[in-house]
């Protein structure tokens, strides 16, 4: 039985928010299913460092999965955000603010000349999606296991057995004719493409693809997968839909397609560009872009979209990330950590309890029970997800947060520093051992 009198602070607020929440949280990975234990409660949190109702001070390698590429509360974050409040919270009317991200969006991203405003990836995603079926008149799509796109009801369809199936659905309570239009394809694998297209390329309105598979691990794509799945798209007459909701203006100022001078027709971004406020962003070319409404047929709007202080945060952010040489600083940061990571996995493998690392500028992840990162999800060792939670709650109880999942990546951040690196790579070194 828990002991009540002596329980920490955390878990008295966390069976507080159980009663009133499923799984007391807002979304699921927060409740540490997969991992065990009490989640800690944020009180604060500054640059790399958060401040638990524990009164623990963590080391954080999530940055709020994502948003947070200068860190917690930045300065100049904070002062945009305090300046929009005071000129009103929301608007529902257009806004200087909002022109200005999508001026910076437009100029940075290599395929959006227009973007639409919404609050979060998901209504990025299922937006673009509609749009892509009213651009072609089809309906089928195509996503690729292991990677996510949000949770409308589209995308949560997981692979079945063969080699290019419909799927099934990964959720309850998503219609089975929802499920039967998308398609599962695995990555990192040519001829599932070649079965797809020969069958349905007729009928398949979009593909969406993360560039950088980031939801599953790190499932980095090898550059002739990529280029045979432009070819293919093209040749058929479906839209490639580049998900950059995690990537964009993170891996740098073009996101993947810009690192990659890679063609996609349409995109969509999240998380970066709302500077930790909810934004997100669907974009594509002029032609396809004038097809939503009031322009075009495609329905889409919502109440607090391009909301004032949202867009003031997240031109705060790009213009940080702009001017202080940011991506050419994550990439600097993201190779030291790699450099202290190397002998430590090494190290691993010799004690015969291996642990892959795969880096992409400042994302990175740790494949436990592997020697190599694996490419696509069926070949991410199951067997490694135990040893994570033990690495896990090791690493947090010295005072290092890393994500509380096997699957999901680490996040650096631009107030990270060397010496935090430092005392960050020694904690998981003790965390590894103490796992094996
Ligand atoms: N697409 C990708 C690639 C994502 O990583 C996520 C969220 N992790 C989403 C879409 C959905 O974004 P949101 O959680 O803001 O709805």
């Amino acid at each position: 039985m828990t002991d009540i009198a002596n329980e920490t602070r955390s878990a008295e607020l966390y069976r507080r928010a159980c009663a009133v929440m499923p799984g007391g949280v807002s979304s699921p990975v927060r409740a540490y299913r997969s991992v065990g234990g009490v989640p800690p409660f944020f009180a604060s949190a500054s640059g790399c460092r958060v401040q638990t109702e524990d009164g623990v001070e963590l080391l954080d390698f999530i940055g709020s999965w994502g948003p947070l590429i200068l860190g917690h509360a930045h300065p100049a974050v904070v002062e945009a955000v305090q300046q929009a409040a005071a000129r009103g919270t929301s608007f529902g009317a257009p806004c200087v603010a909002e022109t200005e991200l999508a001026e910076k969006v437009v100029e940075l991203s290599p395929v959006a000349d227009e973007v639409r405003f919404v609050s979060s990836g998901t209504e990025a995603t299922m937006s673009a999606l509609r749009l892509a079926r009213a651009v072609t008149g089809r309906d089928g799509l195509v996503k690729f296991d292991g990677c996510y796109h949000g949770h409308a009801d589209a995308f949560l369809v997981k692979a079945g057995s063969g080699l290019a199936t419909f799927g099934e659905s990964s959720s309850l309570g998503v219609p089975a004719a929802v499920s039967a239009l998308t398609g599962v394809l695995p990555l990192d694998d040519e001829s599932a493409l070649d079965v797809w297209f020969a069958e349905h390329g007729a009928t398949t309105a979009a593909v969406f693809v993360e560039g950088v598979p980031a939801n599953c691990g790190l499932l980095s794509q090898r550059p002739e997968w990529l280029a045979k799945l432009r070819d293919v798209t093209r040749e058929h007459g479906t839209l490639l839909v580049v998900d950059e909701v995690i990537t964009g203006f993170r891996l740098g100022p073009g996101g993947f397609c810009g690192r990659e001078d890679y063609d996609a027709d349409l995109v969509t971004y999240g998380k970066v560009i709302g500077g930790g406020l909810p934004v997100g962003a669907y974009g594509g070319r002029r032609k396809y872009m004038e097809r939503v409404s009031p322009e075009g047929g495609v329905y889409q709007a919502g109440t607090l979209s391009g909301n004032p202080l949202c867009m003031a945060a997240g031109t705060a952010a790009l213009r940080v990330l702009e001017e202080e040489d940011g991506w050419a600083r994550l990439e600097a940061l993201g190779a030291a950590w790699e450099a202290r990571m190397r002998p430590l996995l090494e190290r691993e493998c010799a004690a015969g309890a291996p642990v892959a690392m795969r880096r992409e500028a400042s994302l990175f992840w740790l494949c436990f029970d592997a020697e190599q990162p694996p490419r696509r999800f069926d070949a991410i060792p199951a067997s490694g997800a135990e040893r994570y939670g033990r690495f896990f709650h090791a690493l947090l109880e010295r005072g290092v947060m890393f994500a509380p999942s096997a699957y999901e990546v680490g996040f650096l951040n631009l107030a990270m520093t060397e010496n935090d690196l430092d005392i960050a790579a020694e904690r998981v070194g003790l965390a590894l051992e103490a796992s094996r």
